[in-house]
């Protein structure tokens, strides 16, 4: 992160918490209730609680709120809530304002990746469970806010969306839709659900391409902008600068069906065990995928497997992740790439693809990222 950045909230300040009563083992109410609603008023934090009723209620809401109304946005389920959330705010006609309403994240769910990061990223030795949940409550009470990356993904249906997280396809999105019924379990369903697909290891074809993150090449000049400085008129490139909805305009991709410029890395056509893409730390918890991702380094950590792997050797990269030195050990099947964007195209005629842990529609994607485009409440 960077000097200057880590914005103090103006005191006293009003937060909005977006409770998901469903989220994780079902006790985020509970743990709202015992743990957090005390921090808070402790800290002479106003806040309003909204339990969420159901999928999409958070995303419609905040679609149609007067943000206005408050100094931050916090969300208390899972990463699921949350994503909701980014694109929501993203799909509103002042989404350039929109998207810089500061964010919170209390990890209330069984996939806590964003609060597991973010409790990394401010140096503390890692924790827990209800532990995290603590944590993130303190961070949140302090109140200090730094960009974030996100990265804009387009799907081959025209679809375009917003993740604050990872891209996956294979083995990690395979873990994350066939463990949502061990959901129950907390975080301890990967585990699990990474025990229960090693056993039956599938490999995907396919084709990988990215640009590496050293490139300076900009496709469509002129955008995207830092938000600090994102001029909505009156510059030489107005046409694509103008373009108000749904999010910042892509600098870096060509249409999904054309051919990609000559400084993006292909990966030859072959098999894999997974493709994975990370904006931030942690994939889980306890999974540090990308050791050194920062906040708002504008880095995508593309990792992937190839096929040929053991079982023994991906149960020993899973374990090593746990403490994020599976780079240190090397494995012949892992590559590891830092990208500012990249193209898949799986070749399998099944498979899943995850955007932070949610499916999405299976087929061709893209992605490229944009540096500190929202707004988090961070260590
Ligand atoms: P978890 O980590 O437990 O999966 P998430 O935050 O990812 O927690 O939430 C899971 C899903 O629950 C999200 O897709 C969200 O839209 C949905 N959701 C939100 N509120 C409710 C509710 N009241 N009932 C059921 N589902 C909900
Ligand atoms: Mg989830």
């Amino acid at each position: 992160q960077q000097p200057g950045d880590g914005v103090l909230l103006s005191c006293p300040c009003r937060m909005l918490l977006l409770v998901n009563p469903q989220s994780g083992k079902g006790q985020a109410l509970t743990l709202y209730n015992s743990q957090i609603k005390p921090m808070l008023n402790d800290a002479g934090i106003r806040h309003t609680m909204l339990p969420t009723e159901h999928q999409n209620h958070a995303r419609e809401f905040v679609k149609g709120a007067d943000l206005s109304q408050w100094d931050a946005l916090v969300i208390m389920s899972g990463d699921g809530l949350l994503y909701e959330v980014i694109n929501g705010l993203l799909e509103r006609s002042d989404w350039e304002e929109a998207i810089r309403t500061p964010l919170g994240i209390l990890p209330g769910g069984s996939g806590n990746a964003l609060a597991a990061s973010i409790h990394h990223y401010s140096g503390a030795s890692p924790v827990f469970g209800e532990d995290l949940l603590v944590s993130c409550g303190f961070l949140l009470c302090r109140a200090a806010v730094f960009p974030m990356d996100l990265v804009s993904v387009h799907l081959s249906s025209g679809q375009r969306l917003f993740s604050f997280l990872s891209l996956a396809w294979g083995f990690v999105a395979d873990v994350d839709v066939e463990s949502e019924k061990y959901r129950h379990f907390g975080s301890a369903r990967f585990t699990v659900g990474t025990l229960v697909r090693l056993a039956s290891l599938r490999i995907y074809r396919g084709r990988l391409a990215y640009l590496p993150a050293g490139s300076s090449t900009v496709l469509h000049r002129g955008a995207p902008l830092p938000v600090q400085s994102c001029p909505s008129r009156n510059s030489n490139n107005s046409v694509t600068l103008r373009r108000t909805e749904g999010g910042p305009p892509d600098s870096l991709l060509p249409p999904l069906d054309q051919p990609l410029p000559d400084d993006w890395v292909a990966v030859r056509e072959q098999d894999f065990v997974l493709m994975l893409a990370m904006h931030q730390s942690h994939l889980a918890e306890d999974l540090l995928a990308a050791p050194d991702a920062s906040l708002s380094d504008g880095v995508i950590h593309l990792f992937y497997v190839t096929a040929g792997i053991s079982r023994a050797a991906l149960l020993r990269l899973f374990r090593a992740m746990e403490k994020g030195t599976h780079l240190a050990a090397p494995c012949q099947h892992l590559v590891h790439a830092k990208v500012r964007a990249l193209r898949l195209e799986p070749l399998s005629p099944k498979g899943v693809i995850t955007v932070d842990g949610e499916v999405v529609e299976y087929g061709p994607l893209q992605a490229e990222a944009h540096r500190g485009l929202a707004r988090m409440i961070s260590g």
